[in-house]
């Protein structure tokens, strides 16, 4: 066990060392190989370990939709066992929520997570920092800066004691950013900004301290765009575009899709504000490119509100209009993405159950055609090919036969009419039913004929006492229910089954019994 397991912790570490060394798609491999194997070993636990590690790379790449589905099939299985790593598959759900900009439900989920590591045996302060930074993230994008700030506070407080620098780092450029987005608030309104921008710029340095020691490169890169914004605001337009520019450079150094939407973003908004719109619109619509290779819908939102501005300001209110529509509609489908893929599950669930049933129908369709083949229409009695399965079904059986046809019908139809005589078939073959066994097999052959198998009847005696019996029940049956002047009698010929005689044989013998009882008088039984 231990040795078999060792090959899927290999895959993960290697997953893991790829990833450090920004070998993203190698490290998907690798961690996809775990997931095989786990597969393949049918673990659940190690399943739901190599799902989240994939939900966390294609979260990073990022593969936003690859990474929503990872991470729901961890959540599954975690939560069936309440595994430990629950908490961190809920925080990655989370911020996958947020990359298609459903901030709402990251915040739900962000909070299931830390109620979760409010608990003893799940307590985790490392991840509740994680977590504490995903919430900023989701409290500044909808807008409530209090509560982002909180929780910023928190987690820097948990990674400056553990001196974590780079998450450090990134969580005063948050701060900034935060402030950034009150200055161009306050603006609107008209009150202050002198103590925010002195606020953002301290923040911005106090990052840019810690990275001397540090000098990461993608600390820089988000260092640079934050830096730009908050020149942008304070309308230093050239400074701002010039910050922007060195981190679209980094991050495409990087190779950071996100990153690089978000400067060419920026960078766009900027040469909006320059008035330079041809720029601006090949600005966004280089990102809006990257955006849709990577599912980013919370990007999206604002290239389109952004594209749609700049559409305005350069009197194309047609493209404006196509913009926002696309904005406003992006905007719903963010909110409903929920409701459709609740949608989504509902249409599957009834296709499922569409498939089932017409499974089912199909099965009757088949029953029915099976009863068809098998049976007379008129009566419901067994017709010849079930008589010729019942020897199929029963070989070396011991029977006898009945070989019954019903007196001067033809007199019946022409007295009375062909539905009387319908009628007599019917009743004739209830009478028959009623009269044998369940395990004999009672037969219309065509006409008004029908044959009977006695089935483990040893004596010819005992056939011909049950030929007698049904002969005696049709001709005593109270015919004038149907017709006051109606009679029926039948005449049968009976057989028994000898050895290495077949059935064909049997039957001549037995319609030459019945010829006989035609001949002597009918209503009689010859054997
Ligand atoms: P016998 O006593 O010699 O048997 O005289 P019969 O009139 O019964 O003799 P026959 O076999 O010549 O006549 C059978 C008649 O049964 C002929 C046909 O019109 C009628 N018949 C056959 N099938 C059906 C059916 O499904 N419904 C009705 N009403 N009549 C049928
Ligand atoms: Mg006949
Ligand atoms: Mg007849």
């Amino acid at each position: 066990m231990n040795t078999d397991t060792s090959t899927f912790t290999t895959h993960l570490q290697n997953a893991a060392q790829m990833r450090r060394e920004d070998r993203l798609s190698e490290a998907i491999l690798a961690a996809e190989a775990a997931l095989a194997w786990a597969n393949n070993f049918g673990n659940e636990d190690l399943i739901a370990q190599a799902n989240l590690e994939l939900a966390d790379l294609h979260r990073y790449v990022p593969n936003t939709m690859q990474a929503f589905q990872a991470a729901g099939l961890a959540i599954r299985h975690l939560k069936k066992t309440n595994h430990q790593a629950l908490a961190r598959a809920l925080v990655i759900q989370g911020m996958v929520l947020g990359d298609m900009g459903d901030h709402n439900r990251a915040l739900d989920v962000y909070h299931e997570a830390l109620a979760l590591l409010s608990r003893p045996e799940h307590q985790d302060l490392g991840q509740e920092a994680f977590c504490y930074g995903a919430i900023g993230i989701s409290c500044t994008q909808l807008g409530d800066f209090e509560q982002a700030e909180d929780a910023y506070v928190h987690a820097l407080a948990y990674y400056s004691e553990i001196g974590n620098q780079a998450t450090e780092c990134h969580l005063w450029n948050n701060l900034a950013i935060i402030r950034t987005r009150q200055i161009a608030i306050a603006q609107n309104k008209g009150t202050d900004t002198a103590f925010l921008v002195t606020q953002a710029g301290n923040f911005l340095l106090e990052a840019e301290r810690i990275n001397q020691t540090l000098d990461s490169v993608f600390v820089k890169a988000a260092l640079c765009n934050s830096r730009g914004d908050l020149l942008r605001v304070q309308h230093q337009l050239e400074p701002a575009a010039q910050a922007t520019q060195a981190a679209l450079a980094a991050y495409r150094e990087l190779n950071l899709p996100r990153g690089i939407v978000d400067a060419l973003t920026n960078l766009g908004e900027i040469r909006l504000e320059q008035d330079d719109l041809p720029e601006a619109l090949a600005l966004l619509a280089q990102a809006a490119k990257i955006v849709g290779q990577h599912d980013l819908l919370d990007h999206e939102r604002k290239l389109l509100e952004l594209q749609t501005r700049v559409f305005e300001q350069h009197g194309d209110y047609k493209n404006a209009l196509l913009a926002f529509k696309r904005f406003h509609q992006l905007a719903l489908d963010m909110q409903q993405l929920e409701t459709q893929k609740k949608l989504q599950q509902l249409a599957l669930r009834q296709e499922i159950e569409q498939v089932a049933s017409e499974n089912r129908d199909l099965h009757e369709r088949q029953a029915t055609l099976g009863r068809m083949a098998f049976e007379d229409a008129l009566t419901g009695l067994g017709n010849r090919r079930a008589f010729e399965a019942w020897f199929v079904q029963h070989p070396n059986a011991e029977f006898a036969l009945l070989v019954i046809d019903i007196d001067h019908f033809k007199k019946v139809n022409d007295t009375f009419s062909h539905a009387t005589g319908d009628l007599v078939l019917q009743r004739v073959a209830i009478l028959l039913r009623q009269s044998m066994r369940q395990t004999d097999l009672v037969t219309r052959f065509g006409g008004e004929e029908f044959v009977v198998i006695l089935h483990q009847i040893k004596y010819l005696n005992t056939a011909f006492d049950n030929a007698e019996r049904v002969r005696l029940e049709v001709q005593n049956y109270n015919w004038a229910e149907i017709h006051s002047d109606l009679r029926v009698t039948i005449s049968l010929g009976v057989v028994l089954a000898e050895k290495d005689v077949g059935v064909e044989t049997l039957l001549e013998q037995a319609d030459q019994h019945l010829y006989t009882a035609k001949r002597e008088g009918r209503n009689r039984v010859v054997s």
